[in-house]
């Protein structure tokens, strides 16, 4: 999978993408992650990419133009490419949305926007989907594009080891408890649950399934 993502700030990605499971899905080839910045497609000379709002109002909006020069050298002739436009007004982006983006494309566009959001004609010109990672408003777009690519990542084969994937199953599901058995606390004991050092595998699955969030 290869994502491409339309950012003011690429710099923003690099911790992240370059620790843990990200990092070694990069590293071996599972995903790519490519950057494009719109202040790298104007013509302004002084490459600005922002204008104050038609009909007044607060804030900037990221002009149209250097966005769409960025996504057409993304694009290039590639066919299976989904284009996402950034924001909190979108759809919920969910495990099953990341699922059927692997299963039905070969790259992702991801417009990071930031100020008062992208012009309008940009989702317009280029039929792209609004998405968002939850009901909140956040300064920009990178943290939500991080999010994804994140979490389509995990889903992709061969990037999570065996061992993770079943965690994948189990921390999805269920609460967990790790060593000491009693944590004592302000003079509180909190144990682990009775359940879980039975050794019934079946209980145990039981008592899991009955947390499964989703
Ligand atoms: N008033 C604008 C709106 O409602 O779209 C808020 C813009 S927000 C300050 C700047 C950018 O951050 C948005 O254009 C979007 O790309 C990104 N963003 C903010 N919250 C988001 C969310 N929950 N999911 C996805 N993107 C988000």
């Amino acid at each position: 999978m290869i994502f491409h993502i339309i950012t003011l700030f690429p710099e923003m990605f690099d911790s992240y993408l370059n620790e843990s499971i990200v990092a070694r899905a990069r590293k071996s080839k599972k995903i790519t992650v490519k950057f494009y910045n719109p202040r790298d497609f104007t013509k302004d000379k002084h490459r600005r990419i922002d204008g104050s709002p038609y009909g007044g109002g607060p804030g900037m909006v990221m002009q149209a133009e250097p966005i769409l020069r960025a996504v057409q050298k993304a694009r290039g002739k590639k066919k299976r490419v989904k284009t996402y436009l950034l924001s909190p007004n979108g759809k919920e982006f969910t495990n099953k949305v990341a699922r059927s983006l692997i299963s039905s494309y070969t790259d992702i566009i991801l417009i990071a926007g930031r100020y008062e959001g992208v012009d309008a004609r940009v989702k317009k010109i280029l039929r792209a989907e609004e998405i968002s990672v939850g009901p909140y408003v956040l300064t920009g777009g990178e943290l939500p594009a991080m999010v994804i690519i994140d979490a389509v990542a995990r889903q992709i084969k061969g990037v999570l080891h065996a061992a993770e994937s079943v965690e994948e199953e189990r921390v999805a599901s269920a609460e967990t408890y790790t060593r000491p058995e009693t944590v004592t606390f302000k003079g509180k004991k909190y144990k682990v649950p009775k359940v879980l050092l039975s050794g019934n595998h079946k209980k145990i699955e039981e008592w899991r399934k009955e947390r499964r969030s989703r």
